[in-house]
This record gives C-alpha cells, sequence and structure tokens, in this order.
C-alpha cells in the first residue's frame, strides 16, 4: 500500500472512533426523473447534520420549502441554510452561476435569513458558469426552432461541456485577480470563434466581462475558501455531512434517459467527488420517491397520463416547476423506472413523499411493467427503447379521506398502508419516510 493512502485510511479510521462518534454521512437524492420532493427532506433531517454539501447541477431546477421562516425556491442554495448551525458548501461539482447566485441570496436574506460567510462556504475549485453559458443555450434553441431538447435555458450543457474540455474559470481564481482578467480574455477570444462564427451573434467583449465581475462576483467572493481543507477538518472531527443533489436518477447524465438528461451526475456515487471529500463514502442513501410520477420537459416518460385524470392529478400535487412554472407532466408510480432508480443510486431508504396526493382518487394507479414487441419486462430498457414502451397499470384501493395529519404510520388507513407496503416490496427498498404533506412536521417517520 503506497505510504499516503496508509497515511488518509489512519486518519479516516481515527475520524470513526473520534470521541464516541460514529460516522455519519448521508445523502439525499431522487430516484426518479427530479421534483421528488428532496428539498423538503433536506429541509428536515438538516436538524441532525452539521454541514449540508450541494456536489452537482446549477439553478436549473429548484427544491421548494416550507418551513416557519416561509416559502422558500431555491435553485443552488443548499436547503440547510435555514438552520443557523448547519454550514453549507457548494461544492467544486456544482455549475456556480454568479448572477443567479447574487439573486438568491437577496431573495433569502430579504426574507430574513442570516447568510454570511460562516454558514455558506463556495469551493475554490466550483468552475464559474459564464454569461456566455447561457447566451449559448438561447442561441442553441434558436438554430433548432420548434424541435425541441428539454434545456432549461440556464447554461448548463454549455457549462459542463466547457469544463470537461478545461476552458472554464475556477471561483479561486477570482481571489487572485492578477491573473484572472489574462485567462478570461484568453477563453472570450475562443469562445467568440464560436458565438460569432457559428452562430452569427455579437461577441462578448472584455469591457462586458469586467462589468459582469464588478456586478456579481465580487459579492461572492468572500465565500469562496478551500472547501475540501474545510471537509477534511471536519469529517476528523467527527462531524456529520448531508450530501443534497439535484434532479433524480432518471436525469443522470450516464444512466438516465440521455440524451433527455442534464449535464451532471445526480447520482449518490458522485457525491464524495463533487463536495471536495472523495474518501468519503455516504454511510446512508435516502432516496426520494414520490406517490406518483412527475416529469419536467422533454423526454420519454412510459407511464404519462393525459386528459382530465392527468389535469386533476397536476391540480391536486400543485405540479408546475419551481423554476420555471411549466406545467409538470403526470402519471402513476412507475414500479420499472423507481426500481432502477434506486439500484442506481444504490439508496439504503427511502423517503416516499406526497402521500396525501392521492387521498382524492377512488382507485390509485401503478404502472408495474412495460410492454415493449409484445413482451411485458420489468426492466428498465435501454432510452431508445422508451418511445416504443407501454405501461402496464394496475390499480389499487384508494382510501378516500384527509392523511395530511397524520404523524403515526399505525393511524394511516389500511388502504394507504398497502399501497406503501407495496411499493417497497416491489423496489426493495424500505420505506422510512412516509410525507403527507409539505410543511416540515408533516412526516411519518417509520424507524
Ligand atoms: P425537489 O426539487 O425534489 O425538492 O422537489 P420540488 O420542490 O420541485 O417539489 C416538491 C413540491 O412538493 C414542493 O412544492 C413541496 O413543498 C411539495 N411537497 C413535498 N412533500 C410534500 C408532501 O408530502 N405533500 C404535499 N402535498 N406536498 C409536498
Amino acid at each position: 500500500m503506497l505510504p499516503g493512502n496508509g497515511k488518509f485510511l489512519f486518519l479516516f479510521s481515527d475520524f470513526c472512533t473520534i470521541g464516541g462518534f460514529a460516522l455519519k454521512s448521508c445523502a439525499i437524492v431522487g430516484i426518479n426523473w427530479g421534483d421528488e420532493g428532496k428539498g423538503r427532506m433536506v429541509d428536515l433531517l438538516t436538524e441532525d447534520y452539521d454541514i449540508v454539501i450541494r456536489f452537482q447541477g446549477g439553478g436549473n431546477a429548484g427544491h421548494t420549502v416550507i418551513n416557519d421562516q416561509g416559502k422558500f425556491a431555491l435553485h443552488l442554495l443548499p436547503s440547510g441554510v435555514f438552520r443557523p448551525s448547519v454550514v453549507n458548501i457548494l461544492g467544486n461539482g456544482v455549475a456556480l452561476d454568479p448572477e443567479s447566485l447574487v439573486n438568491e441570496l437577496e431573495d433569502v436574506k430579504n426574507k430574513g435569513v442570516k447568510i454570511t460567510p460562516d454558514n455558506l462556504k463556495i469551493s475554490d475549485r466550483a468552475s464559474l458558469l459564464m454569461p456566455w453559458h447561457k447566451k449559448l443555450d438561447e442561441l442553441e434553441k434558436i438554430r433548432l426552432a420548434d424541435k425541441k431538447y428539454g434545456s432549461t435555458k440556464q447554461g448548463i450543457a454549455p457549462f459542463y461541456s466547457d469544463k470537461y474540455q478545461k476552458k472554464t474559470i475556477l471561483a479561486g481564481e477570482l481571489l487572485h485577480p492578477d491573473r484572472l482578467l489574462s485567462h478570461i480574455s484568453d477563453l472570450l477570444e475562443w469562445k467568440n470563434l464560436i458565438i460569432t462564427g457559428v452562430y452569427g451573434a455579437e461577441p462578448y467583449t472584455m469591457e462586458m466581462m469586467e462589468e459582469w465581475l464588478g456586478r456579481y462576483c465580487e459579492t461572492i467572493k468572500p465565500y469562496i475558501c478551500d472547501t475540501g481543507r474545510y471537509l477534511k477538518d471536519a469529517v476528523k472531527q467527527g462531524r456529520s455531512i448531508l450530501f443534497e443533489a439535484q434532479l433524480g436518477s432518471l436525469r443522470d447524465l450516464d444512466y438516465g434517459i440521455y440524451p433527455y438528461t442534464t449535464s451532471s451526475n445526480t447520482t449518490a456515487a458522485y457525491a464524495p467527488i463533487g463536495s471536495g471529500c472523495p474518501a468519503l463514502r455516504p454511510d446512508s442513501v435516502i432516496g426520494v420517491v414520490k406517490a406518483y410520477s412527475t416529469c419536467v420537459g422533454e423526454g420519454p416518460f412510459v407511464c404519462e397520463m393525459f386528459g382530465p385524470d392527468a389535469e386533476k392529478l397536476r391540480e391536486a400535487g400543485h405540479e408546475y416547476g419551481a423554476k420555471t412554472g411549466r406545467p409538470r407532466r403526470v402519471g402513476p408510480l412507475d414500479i420499472v423506472a423507481t426500481r432502477y432508480g434506486v439500484e442506481v443510486q444504490a439508496a439504503t431508504e427511502i423517503a416516499l413523499t406526497k402521500l396525501d396526493v392521492l387521498s382524492y382518487m377512488d382507485s390509485i394507479p401503478v404502472c408495474t411493467g412495460y410492454r415493449l414487441d409484445g413482451e411485458i419486462t420489468v426492466d428498465f430498457p435501454f432510452p431508445s427503447e422508451l418511445d416504443s414502451a407501454e405501461p402496464v397499470i394496475e390499480y389499487f384501493d384508494g382510501w378516500n379521506c384527509d392523511i395530511s395529519g397524520i404523524r403515526r404510520w399505525e393511524d394511516l388507513p389500511e388502504a394507504a398502508r398497502r399501497y406503501v407496503e407495496y411499493i417497497e416490496k416491489q423496489i426493495s427498498c424500505p420505506v422510512t419516510y412516509v410525507s403527507v404533506g409539505p410543511e416540515r412536521e408533516s412526516i411519518i417517520i417509520r424507524k
């Protein structure tokens, strides 16, 4: 074994026993297409954690959090910002858009939430999402005309492409102004070739970039630090860590419904890499599953419902995008996709959200398989096969009463318990949380 590895393992095992603390880290991830209610679960569970980290994605989706401080739509900020004792980190894996972060900070601070460099830290290794990334999304949308490709126009795909081409600015470079301008100037020269040459649009100038730096980047500078070192020390001290994902398994770049995925890895396995503590493995992975399915934007969605039934479910669940306001596509719970999502995330337990939304249904549809080429399959198919897959639907008894005030498992109507037990059996993972309302306390804990 290499000496360096040995040393680190020693430190790591030291941490396991410091002050009798158990090693404690947990990832909260989406099992399906996103919007499963991860934000409400992070908001609830941050009480037990010292540090909350966003490790991938950018401001292209949103978490809605409702607590005693109000209702918030978070896009980039970790959902731990509402707990004064929690340190929130934007890891190296996120797409750090200074403009949207500054706007979000202002919005949240205006509602009375205290955010300082003590409780928000930005990794110096996070790449900056530049103004031209959003512009490129816009130009590509125009080029594609009515061929939709599902972008939220937040510059996420151009951003990650540039990151992999090693053509981004790291947040830490803002702290070294002497070299910053020449690096931006080099990137600008290259990017303008594409913006003007390929798309025939106006070029960016250094004056524009200096204006952008002054307007947005100055505000975020105090939050930037070596979060990798901070986390290493935190781990040694036995502090507990919660990894907060954006979107869900089926939007993962490598394992999702490519090309209708996002451009980053939404899976728990990526959490340590994108967070700045690559040696850490989450002890537990809480997969968040909604009691029915929703999907925003383009791409195959086998269990999709249409017509008045879909409209009723969309209204009951208030299924409109937190960032875009777009009506979400809706459908019954999809066991095939959910089982696959659980496997991809290696989820150790499940938080089932929005069970209360189904209370109006006399009988509850569930997609239990896909019909593909005349055969029924329960395995999630290769992405391009999804277009020809048809859902196999079975129906379960509804419970027809309001369950939003229930806090104990045994008080749930039998039909609701049967529904939950059926799901956990099908996906081979225990449902340890059942959420029956958006408020922090509207939860049934089954542990
Ligand atoms: P996220 O991105 O995964 O956090 O999900 P979103 O925030 O986009 O969507 C979840 C929405 O459902 C938010 O508006 C939540 O306030 C709401 N919500 C979460 N859990 C429940 C629940 O159990 N019941 C109801 N009725 N609403 C919920």
